[in-house]
């Protein structure tokens, strides 16, 4: 059985998208997106919204046609690295006075790096990309297809337009396709 914690991990993290950083309710479904993943799961669960509230029909997302289900072989990924807590270092450019001393005309006396503050904010090594898989010709985030199979296991089907579905007794979801272009970047792996 699908919790709630597991739902709303598919929640949007993304401040812009702050309505759907919980999971919401339409008739007998509770729905969870963040715009590229959505899911629902057939039993409602108590959520704090409903999906008039949280601004959204959930269910143009689930057209399209689906045929050909097939099973995805076992594969592991990588954990999402954990962010750095962002750290507080003193800045390089005035060694932390805060001060400029250019003497130019224009300037404030305020050290330009640090707005003057006399620290920066490290938010430490970019993270590693995520991993990239396809899937019958069609690349997707491997995170997201883990992430989906941590739901139970599913049956998946490609549609149009880079659509792809996924269902087992308890829910049923789309995921969008990433475009092609990113295989110029890093290798992928080749699921089926
Ligand atoms: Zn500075
Ligand atoms: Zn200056």
């Amino acid at each position: 059985m699908i919790t709630l914690d597991q739902i709303k991990s598919f929640c949007s993290t993304d401040p812009i998208r702050f309505k759907l950083a919980e999971p919401f309710n339409l008739e007998e479904w509770t729905y969870a997106t963040d715009g590229r993943i959505i899911v629902r799961i057939k039993r409602g669960l108590e959520t704090l919204q409903t999906a008039k509230e949280a601004n959204i029909n959930p269910l143009s997302a689930y057209n399209g046609v689906f045929t050909d289900w097939f099973k995805l072989p076992a594969f592991e990924v990588e954990p999402e690295p954990v962010p750095p807590e962002p750290k507080r270092t003193i800045c390089n450019e005035c060694d932390g006075t805060g001060d400029c001393d250019c003497y130019c005309p224009k300037c404030d006396g305020e050290c330009e790096e640090c707005g003057g503050e006399g620290e920066i904010t490290d938010l430490g090594p970019k993270p590693p990309p995520y991993p990239i898989g396809i899937i019958k010709g069609t690349v997707f985030n491997l995170r997201f297809i883990q992430k989906i199979q941590r739901l139970g296991e599913m049956e998946w089907s490609l549609g149009e337009k880079g659509m792809m579905a996924f269902r087992n007794e308890d829910c049923e979801g789309r995921i969008m396709a990433m475009e092609s272009k990113v295989l110029n970047e890093r290798p992928a792996v080749t699921l089926i």
